[in-house]
């Protein structure tokens, strides 16, 4: 074994990882990166079919990041937040407010959408979704609540801080904590694949493209808003990731159900908070969706969104940023929120209306120089171009898949590719978890060159940007094979 995978052996305790399975073999371990392949100590090459958890945006060792990171460095990498203003994060917080509020009717936003204006650095996806929670909560209580109550949806999974998993609904990862947690309420998510309101039978398709069904999932969400403000407690808020939820298991939501859910939740007086932590920065697409009633590819607009919120014209009181913030060269993240939300945390110092809350490395210059580099990489019309392809190839060679009996449902938005391994497509009969075919899929992939990390029975694609399309067309060709082998009788 490699020196470096002994010393993880005995030192390193892995994320989410059976640590017994994880010590009878030998770790890869990842020496350097270019563009959208990852190379391990011994020299073998691997595409990042994953994106490094579903961080990188324009592929490893973007010279533009590298250069904007590398300039930052001549100056000085951290300052703190707390007591001092810095360069890179107040021009990040301005580009942000400009991406996360487009101009004009293009998007279907409504003119009276809520202007996410003001920003809250901290460092990870859990973070900011704890910021948001805690601003939601004291905003609430401000407001007349005196037990703000959130709503999320079935399966979420928001980060591992406490906050954040009171607002999960994975029971394999948070009953262990039950104890610790404040309890929220959860509604179905459109899992359309799975729903027990679609009468369709299985198809060789999306699921979202054949459903049947009358839009149960939307009803029921209503009946929870009605029936919890009969209890004089309304939701303070609605809490999605917005048209894939990814932890889940990559569920994509049918067109139109995002739009309909938020209108649900505003209705009732609820503020929205979109977990953009994995949909954000360009990964839903170009707001070109699958239609739930034609199997035709459509393109609502010329332009491309930076959000999922966008793609559907919700705009939320909260949104959450992290993963590719950076570009997915460091941990840094964002909380946007409103003018209205700012101002309730306004008063006399001797108030204490302040927002308790920060970390010591909020508002990193490192972190904030390569956001903004990031940003502009995303912008540019050669990124645009580029990830059209990359979805429209994936789409394409994704479509091969069909031909094998284990594959249920294939689920794309955008750049995120959800891949559910059944028993039998014709009875849609699911997996034991204990078999692992998730796992056992994604080892049969390694082998043959390629990474990626299965959400149970799901395995997730999400190319960085810079995949090109015969990288993309060896992703899904790996895919093909390992179930191949993985399920040869
Ligand atoms: N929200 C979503 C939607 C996520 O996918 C994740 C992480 N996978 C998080 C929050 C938590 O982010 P982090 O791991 O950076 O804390």
């Amino acid at each position: 074994m490699h020196p470096l995978a002994q010393l993880d052996h005995k030192f390193v305790w892995h994320p989410f990882t059976q640590m017994r399975d994880w010590l009878k073999n030998e770790p890869i371990v990842i020496v350097s990166g270019k563009e959208s392949v990852l190379r391990d100590v011994k020299g073998r090459d691997y595409l990042d079919a994953n994106a490094s958890i579903w961080t990188n945006l324009h592929g490893h060792q973007h010279p533009k990041i590298n250069a904007a990171i590398n300039r930052q460095l001549k100056k000085i990498s951290h300052s703190s937040a707390l007591g001092f203003a810095n360069e890179p994060a107040s021009l990040l917080a301005e580009r942000l407010v400009k991406v996360a509020n487009p101009k004009g009717k293009k998007l279907g936003l409504d003119g009276v959408s809520p202007h996410l204006g003001k920003v809250f650095f901290s460092d990870d996806g859990s973070t900011a979704m704890e910021v948001a929670l805690k601003l939601a909560y004291a905003f609430a209580r401000r407001n007349g609540r005196k037990r703000p109550k959130f709503l999320s949806l079935d399966g979420a999974y928001h980060g591992d801080t406490i906050g954040a998993v009171s607002l999960g609904h994975i029971d394999l990862f948070h009953k262990a904590y039950g104890g610790l947690l404040f309890k929220s309420d959860k509604t179905p998510a459109p899992y359309c694949y799975r729903c027990p309101h679609n009468r369709a039978k299985p198809e060789r398709a999306d699921a979202r493209t054949y459903r049947k069904c009358n839009w149960e999932c939307i009803g029921k969400l209503e009946k929870q808003f009605v029936a919890q403000k009969k209890k004089k407690n309304p939701y303070a808020a609605f809490v999605f990731e917005p048209l894939m939820q990814g932890a889940a298991g990559m569920i994509a939501q049918p067109e139109g159900w995002l739009r309909r859910a938020a209108d649900v939740a505003r209705g009732h007086g609820a503020q929205l908070i979109a977990d953009e932590v994995m949909t954000g920065f360009g990964r839903a697409g170009q707001a070109s969706r699958l239609s739930p009633f034609s199997k035709k590819v459509r393109h609502r607009q010329a332009c491309p969104t930076v959000f999922a919120c966008q793609n559907e014209g919700v705009q939320p009181d909260f949104m959450a940023l992290a993963k590719g913030l950076t570009g997915g060269y460091l941990p840094m993240a964002a909380t946007l929120t409103t003018q209205k939300v700012f101002d309730a945390f306004l008063g006399r110092y001797d108030e204490f209306k302040t927002f308790f809350h920060g970390h010591s490395f909020t508002g990193n210059q490192l972190g904030a120089s390569a956001a903004l580099a990031s940003l502009e990489i995303l912008q540019s019309a050669e990124s645009i171009r580029a990830r059209k392809i990359l979805e429209r190839t994936l789409r394409e060679e994704l479509a091969k898949l069909w031909d094998l009996p284990n594959i249920g449902d294939i689920r794309q938005v955008g750049l995120v590719v959800g891949i559910e391994l059944v028993r039998d497509w014709r009875t849609r009969e699911p997996f034991d978890l204990r078999e692992r075919a998730g796992i056992r899929v994604c080892d049969a992939m390694a082998k043959n060159g390629v990474l990626t990390r299965p959400v149970g029975n799901v395995i997730v694609l999400l190319p960085p940007y810079s995949t090109t399309q015969a990288q993309a067309r060896q992703m899904v060709r790996a895919v093909y094979k390992a179930c191949e082998e993985t399920f040869r009788k």
